[in-house]
């Protein structure tokens, strides 16, 4: 998953006492399912999607293995799914009953559902489950038509990192249990049903879509998207899903795709999933991307029109290595899965377009990490960060991606990058299609790069990375000659240079990013009137412009962006784009109605991750 650039702040709230026993390292906290008794191993969905009732209903058969010879209880994660009947499938012309029962509702993990699996099911068995989820399942987002790029049908898409599966699958909602899967799903006549599984590229006639994904997936990659859609190829293994208006701009934007395969490839190993596809999603799809398999889930916020945004799609791709070929053991372990894939992500971009752009990346990247590291307590600081009692959701912060990436950097300064690179790409071949903790990332890292050259790093430089606050003082520190030019140029006209002098015109977004990032908190309605009349800032097309010029605009009180503030609120929903802006329009009493007249028209159409997060922001006043 990419949060991308600017910084999600958790609010005071999460300052949080971890619990004084010691944590298991590899034991996940997040499901109530006991993978060392049972073990699911391969799902057969058969769903029907229905837009009028925001449903998904029909049946999953699941088959397990008994690894305990005693156990007779199965227990399965799930949340706010109606269980309808329960069976042991002895033959598919036969079968048994079963009795289950839907344990309490934990507010943060859901309700277990216990079922007793008789001892002569064997050793390994099959089990049916018919189940509909609800409208307000956590994983599913049914979004109107009018929310659409064509606004003419509705659109489905699931996001089930990091336990939002178990909101439409009831299964082993754990990132250490790895399952293959089939799927049948049933939309209506003319819209198109895709997996992170085997796409087909026609239409159906009847609606009827078949799946098959025969490499063992982690549950929060099962992933399915329904849509109005058309496909295009851009490469012999790389394509784009999309709705109709925008699957041209989506498949140019994204040409470079298979370039980026290919610079992944030379230097982590092969590509292991045969196709690499992108699907488009509706503009309130809470984060940047979600690497699902074979099919990136992409926010339609990046078609800059320039491919200045692509950091993101080299990001989801380089998870095909780090997150999905080797998978954090649980959510204590993410850092494992984005600190990497950050690095690799960087790598790729190098490789694509040169070190000056990936320079800028990491720049920007160390800029919001520390600016979010100011606002994290000391626990939420750490790589390996304790998340017991806490919800996943809430404590996805830059640490993981940023710090981690610098992480790898340094072992990069220390070994040499290629050393780094070979290591890596050694590691994923090691672990493929497995889960680790990072005990046993650090105990490979110990037994394979650390003799290269040993006295390179010490043991206590190991421990200060991945389980103390802040950062280390030997981080390596990335540094763009471009932004020492865009820093000139904002001192320049802060003294008084016209706007119009600016080289402006010829920068990329990234440099505009950080000439707007770097504005003393007051500047003159003036000043903001003739920057936005030289360069437009107010009616930008690009989207991470438009943020961080409206968050200056917000400062400032500059009434002419209203506008522009009220639809970039009531149309995107990626949560890091919006969500500091609801912030920022908090600190005022003013700010605070406008924040709130917005949102009661936007929150409707807003996924349920990102009004959880807003709803304390704007209807509970918390920071
Ligand atoms: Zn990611």
């Amino acid at each position: 998953m990419k949060l991308l650039i600017a910084a999600l702040a958790l609010s005071a709230s999460a300052v949080y006492a971890a619990p004084s026993d010691p944590i298991v390292a590899g034991r996940d906290y997040h499901s109530c399912a006991d993978p060392s008794a049972f073990r699911v191993k391969h799902l057969d969905l058969d769903l029907q999607a229905s837009f009028e009732q925001k449903r998904l209903s029909g049946v999953v058969d699941l088959t397990v293995a008994r690894l305990a010879a005693d156990a007779t209880a199965l227990s399965l994660d799930t949340r706010d799914l109606i269980i309808r009947q329960v069976w042991w499938i002895r033959d598919e012309k036969n079968l048994q009953p079963l009795r289950f029962s839907l344990g309490a509702r934990d507010p943060m993990l859901g309700s277990p559902l216990n079922i007793d699996v008789p001892a002569e099911a064997g050793a390994e068995f099959k089990v049916r489950i018919s189940y509909q989820t609800r409208p307000q399942a956590s994983g599913l987002q049914w979004v109107e038509a009018a929310q659409t790029a064509n606004k003419t049908d509705p659109f489905l898409f699931t996001q089930s990192q990091a336990i939002h599966a178990r909101s439409w699958i009831p299964l082993q909602d754990s990132p250490q249990v790895r399952v293959t899967y089939t799927a049948t799903i049933r939309v209506p006549a003319g819209m198109r049903a895709v997996m992170s599984a085997d796409n087909r590229t026609d239409l159906s006639a009847d609606g009827v879509y078949r799946f098959t994904m025969p490499q063992a997936i982690p549950s929060y990659l099962i992933a399915l998207g329904v849509g109005k859609l058309e496909f295009r190829a851009t490469g012999p293994r790389t394509g784009v899903f999309a709705e109709s208006s925008i699957v041209d701009a989506a498949a140019n934007e994204f040409a470079d795709t298979e370039q980026m395969i290919q610079a992944s490839e030379k230097l982590f190993g092969p590509y292991r999933w045969g196709r690499y596809d992108l699907l488009m999603l509706p503009p309130s799809f809470p984060f940047g991307g979600m690497e699902n398999p074979r099919l990136s889930f992409i926010t339609p916020t990046v078609l800059a029109g320039d491919r200045s945004l692509t950091a993101l799609i080299a990001h989801e791709l380089a998870h095909s290595w780090s997150g999905n070929l080797v998978t954090n053991a649980t959510w204590r372990d993410l850092w494992l899965n984005e600190g990497f894939t950050v690095y690799l992500q960087g790598q790729i971009m190098r490789a694509v377009y040169g070190d000056g752009r990936e320079a800028m990346e990491e720049v920007l990247g160390l800029t919001t990490l520390r600016r979010e590291l100011a606002t994290l307590g000391p626990g939420d600081q750490v790589l390996a960060i304790d998340l017991r009692g806490r919800d996943p959701d809430d404590v996805f912060s830059e640490v993981p991606y940023e710090k981690g990436a610098l992480f790898i950097r340094w072992l990069a300064s220390r070994f040499g990058t290629q050393n780094v690179d070979r290591f890596l790409s050694d590691y994923f071949d090691h672990f493929q299609f497995q889960s680790i903790a990072t005990e046993q990332f650090r105990a490979w890292l110990e037994a394979n790069l650390l003799p290269q050259k040993p006295g390179a790093v010490t043991s206590a430089e190991l421990d200060e990375w991945m389980f103390s606050p802040g950062l280390p003082q030997s981080a390596v520190l990335p540094h763009s000659d471009a932004f020492v030019r865009v820093e000139q140029a904002r001192k320049d006209w802060l003294g008084g240079m016209p706007a119009a002098d600016l080289p402006g015109r010829n920068w990329t977004t990234h440099e505009w990013v950080a000439f707007l990032e770097g504005m003393p908190p007051q500047l003159k309605p003036a000043q903001l009137a003739e920057l936005d009349a030289a360069f437009h800032l107010t009616a930008t097309g690009n989207s991470e412009i438009a943020f961080n010029w409206l968050r200056i605009a917000i400062r400032n009180q500059y009434a002419p962006a209203w506008p522009r503030l009220e639809s970039h609120l009531t149309t995107i929903g990626r949560r890091r784009l919006i969500k500091p802006l609801y912030e920022d329009l908090m600190k005022t009493p003013a700010g605070a109605e406008r924040a709130r007249a917005i949102y009661a028209q936007a929150r409707p159409n807003y996924h349920p991750i990102a009004v959880a997060t807003l709803d304390d922001i704007v209807l509970k006043g918390k920071r």
